[in-house]
């Protein structure tokens, strides 16, 4: 953890952490409950809101290395609960059990803080339950809602909110925070380009060669769908390497939770000792909220993979109507030149079309791989 501490992995969200650093040190009366972090996937929310959490709880404003910090940021801090919808959305009965932990009096942090990813994913009627809580704030109650956007929630909830609004760094940004981490120029400056500045993916495609393996055999689709045949093999590798992806994301997130949970609640397991009272239900609660952020990791590992080809008939875009742009895709320099010469800025931008088409189909929960052969297929009529 660098000098930054917990905000130490915000980039280039300096106004943001200033306000969040300050509002850590807040006591009541004067606390605001209700915070609303909005920005575009990448940008960070909900790492943000974590962050926060920890500085809310940390003695030390979020010095980072404590108990506290470690807790609150790997969601094993008993006075942080980090919330994710099981289904599709948040139903009434889970909001009000919601409302109901928040309202408790902290175990042993100074605020019951809750952080809810999706908050724009609420029904109706859980809005009107969780409404209650924000607008008479239990005492130590904080809500940390995630959202893309303000408009994403009502007006109702979203007036009662404190605004923190995220962007996404710049690509000579992001690259100059990998270098700082350790990655070599040329490298970052690739990963920071190709990411289109998504954090996340930015540091995987830079350090995982697995990450670039699955991008490269994404970007192959173009050339695959030559043949009606090539079509389904490229929708089947897509959609698996679009799995793989989503992997490699929870499976380090979900060995850092259970162990900092495993270790929060004095369980160091193995040595033969009972399970202290609650271990099981905890780790229970734990394993279901894993298995939601899988579904739904797999489902934005897939949306992430349409963006790459979307930004890859950009490119092709770009050099077929000699647009003064950079490629997002500088090693497929190649290939790009030569589709956009075998083919039309209008066939191009049908292909675009349909692969904005599939994302919107996957959105609303068609099989993924239906959507993406019937994506290759539009892809290959061009
Ligand atoms: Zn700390």
């Amino acid at each position: 953890m660098t000098d930054a501490g917990v905000f130490g992995a915000l980039i280039g969200q300096e106004d943001v952490v200033a306000v969040l650093r300050a509002a850590a040190r807040v006591d009541a009366p004067t606390m605001t409950h209700s915070w609303l972090f909005t920005g575009p996937p990448g940008s960070g929310r909900s790492v943000a809101a974590r962050a926060f959490a920890a500085a809310l709880q940390c003695p030390d404003g979020g010095c980072g290395v404590c108990h506290e910090c470690h807790t609150a940021l790997t969601g094993a801090h008993a006075d942080v609960e980090i919330v994710s919808p099981a289904g599709l959305s948040y139903g009434v009965g889970e909001t009000r059990e919601l409302v109901t932990r928040a309202a408790l009096a902290p175990t042993r942090g100074r605020w019951q803080v809750t952080i809810v990813e999706d908050a724009d994913r609420f029904t109706e009627q859980a809005l009107n339950a969780l409404l209650k809580s924000i607008e008479e704030p239990p005492p130590r109650a904080v809500w940390l809602l995630c959202a893309p956007s303000a408009e994403d929630l009502l007006p109702t909830i979203r007036s009662r909110c404190r605004l923190v609004t995220l962007r996404i760094p710049g690509v000579d940004e992001l690259a100059d925070h990998l270098v700082g981490e350790g990655i070599d120029r040329a490298l970052a400056a690739f990963a920071a380009r190709a990411a289109q500045s998504h954090v996340g993916r930015a540091r995987r495609l830079a350090r995982d060669s697995d990450a670039q393996r699955r991008r490269r055999e994404v970007l192959e689709m173009p050339a695959q769908v030559a043949t009606v045949g090539g079509c389904f093999t490229a929708a089947a590798n897509l959609v698996d390497a679009a799995r793989g992806e989503a992997a490699s994301v929870v499976q380090s997130l979900d060995e850092a939770e259970t162990s900092a949970l495993k270790e929060s609640l004095g369980d160091i397991g193995g040595r033969g000792r009972a399970r202290p009272r609650g271990v099981a239900g905890a780790l229970s609660d734990l394993e279901k909220r894993q298995r939601s952020r899988a579904t739904r990791t797999q489902r934005d590992a897939l949306d992430r993979a349409l963006l790459d080809l979307a930004a890859f008939y950009r490119d092709v875009l770009v050099v077929q109507i000699g647009a003064d742009v950079d490629l997002v895709n500088v090693d497929l320099a190649t290939t790009v030149q030569r589709l956009a010469q075998a083919s039309s800025p209008e066939a191009t931008l049908r292909r675009i079309e349909a692969v904005l088409a599939c994302r919107e189909a996957v959105d609303i929960n068609v099989a993924p791989l239906l959507a993406v052969e019937a994506m290759a297929l539009a892809l290959h009529r061009g």
